[in-house]
This record gives C-alpha cells, structure tokens and sequence, in this order.
C-alpha cells in the first residue's frame, strides 16, 4: 500500500474499522517489525517543572489552572534522578517542562551537559526559547528537541494556543531543525473541532517535516481547561489510524506506544491499549522517573498515568517483546 498524498490519507481516515484492520494494519505492523524487528524503544520520562506561563486551551498545566499543585525539581535533583535511570541501563532521558520563567536556563544546560557525559540520549521538550538557546542546548549535547505543532491550520492553532502564534511555532521547528537538532513532532488527535480534513493536513505536515519521534496521543480532557468544557475526549480508532498511517508513509520513525484506552483511570499506561498501539505499528514506550504525587500533578491531561518500570515489564510479557533500554548507551 503507497500512502502519499492527502487523498490516500482521507481514505484510511474514512475506512470502517474492520477494513481498517485487514487492509492497513498488519501492513503497519510488518512495517514497524521490519524496522525494529520485536523491539519496543524504551525512555524515561521526567517532567522537571510542571509550571507554566503560557495559556493553552487543552492543556492541565495552563498558567492559573489551580486544580493541581505546582512543582519545580531542583536541578541537582533531576541530574540525580537521571544518573541513577542511567545506572540502571536506561540510556534514553525525556526532560519536559512547562514554559516556566523561573527555572534557569544555565542549569538546564548544566543538566543536559551532564547527562550527556554519562551517555545519555536526551530529549527535550521545554518549549519556545530563542535561536541562541536552542544552540546552547544543542551545544551541550542534546540529541531530540519536541516541538509539536499540535494543529497544522493556523486558526486553529491560534485559537488555542494565544500564548503563541502559529508563524512562530513553525519557525522553532525550522530553528531546531537547522541546528541539526532531531525533530520530533506532531499533532493532537481528535482534539473537539477537529474535522478529519484538518486531521490529514496534520499528518500530511507531520510527514513533511522529517521528524524522529512523532509524540502522538489523542486529545485528552484536562480539568480546569476551557476545551474540557466540551467534554469529549479524542476517538482511539483515530490515534490507531494515524499511527498506522504514519509507520507506513515514515517507515522508520519513533512514534508513541503508550496511548489511552476506554478506560481512562488506566491513563496512557493501559497495556491493552499500549499492544493495540503497537500492533499498528508504535514502537515506544515511556517509564515516569517522577515519584507520587509529582507525576499526578504533572497534568497536561488527566489521568496521564505514565507509570514506573514495572509497566514495560508487564508489555514485555503480555505482548512476547523485548525492550530496547539503550543500554549500550550507558554503559
Ligand atoms: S501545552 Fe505546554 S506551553 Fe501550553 S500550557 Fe501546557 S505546558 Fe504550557
């Protein structure tokens, strides 16, 4: 199957499920096992500071949402927490934050510096910063920069992140790709008002831009938040057609196993949903370096659930996969 153009995509988006799942997804699961053969690629994940000075319509973590309780992770602290991941054979660090004023840029450089001498492969997703500081980072070694473009209409972008605008979002993301940078992004699915015209505008743009990672999940409501207001939550079949869609048009992409199911008390660590992921073909998974109750108020959605290791270990099993901890990274 050649998916190209926004009509191939429109047409996998239109497909009833029981076509969907004869005649796209075993081609989506051949492709990932061709790629990463039974492998799943394994991060750990720590949200340094779940402040933020920005708006944004969907997410928990908005400036002057009080429904959780804010935290910033001394820096020493974070280095601690991902020297000690890397003790334990886990070469791969996600650091994410809110856009928080008062978390200083030095020590994020310092963290990833170190990090770095350790071996690591770091990934961050910190926001909007100037050239200059995107070339520090850069500098100090780290690998993967996340700057999702969440919605590839400019109206719609604008209207829900007013913090930003959309011209500014795309030039981060040329910044960081001409730093050499790896790119990852993408978009938020089903997101209430997303029609599936712009949804293959989405997936069309994500293909366009070369990306390493693609950070998918559907839109999920967080408490607190204008669009939760609208009370619905992104549809599963289209995060599992986009996966799909996405592991056939960039065959060796990251793309994000841990998804939701129906149940959402069960977050993004639901293993049924997370192998359902897989078999159209995501490959990575994520364990949360973040101990109680900093993980639950780390609340860009509710119910976010990344869980700890013993997560991976139960996929491992259930699925009959082997985890790709990047190891060698570290040792
Ligand atoms: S999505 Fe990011 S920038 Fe927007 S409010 Fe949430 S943490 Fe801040």
């Amino acid at each position: 199957m050649i998916l190209e153009t926004k009509k191939d995509i429109l047409e996998v988006l239109g497909m009833p499920e029981e076509e969907f799942y004869k005649e796209v997804a075993p081609l989506a699961k051949m492709a990932r096992e061709e790629q990463f053969g039974n492998a799943l690629r394994v991060t750990s994940m720590m949200g340094y500071t779940n402040i933020c000075k920005n708006m944004c319509l969907y997410c928990g973590m908005r400036a002057g949402n009080s429904c959780l309780e804010r935290f910033r992770i001394e820096p020493d602290k974070v280095i601690e927490m991902g020297l000690d991941a890397a003790g334990h054979g886990f070469g791969r660090i996600f650091l994410i934050a809110g856009e928080d004023p008062k978390y200083s840029f030095s020590e994020l450089v310092r963290i990833v510096r170190t990090l770095k001498e350790r071996g690591m492969y770091v990934s961050l997703a910190c926001g909007e910063f100037e050239k200059s500081q995107y070339e520090e980072l850069a500098s100090a070694g780290a690998d993967e920069y996340v700057m999702k473009f969440e919605m590839s209409h400019a109206d719609s972008f604008n209207r829900l992140n007013p913090s930003t605008n959309f011209e500014k979002r795309m030039k981060a993301i040329e910044t960081i790709k001409g730093l050499g940078l790896r790119l990852a992004s993408g978009n938020i699915v089903d997101w209430p008002g997303q029609t599936v015209d712009e949804l293959a505008d989405d997936i069309m743009l994500t293909k366009e831009l070369g990306i390493s990672w693609a950070p998918i999940i559907p839109y999920m409501p967080a408490i607190g938040t204008p669009l939760a207001a609208e009370k619905k939550r992104g549809n599963l079949f289209a995060i599992y057609k986009e996966i799909a869609i996405l592991r056939l048009m960039i065959p060796g992409v990251n793309i994000t196993a841990q998804q939701p199911g129906e149940d959402l008390r069960k977050g993004l660590s639901d293993p049924e949903a997370n192998i359902a992921s897989v078999n159209v073909g995501a490959n990575t998974l994520f364990f949360d370096l973040l101990p109680d109750p900093l993980s639950q108020n780390f609340r860009v959605i509710d119910d976010r659930n990344i869980s700890g290791t013993s997560h991976l270990y139960k996929i491992e099993k259930m699925g009959g996969f082997t985890l790709d901890t990047g190891k060698e990274l570290v040792l």
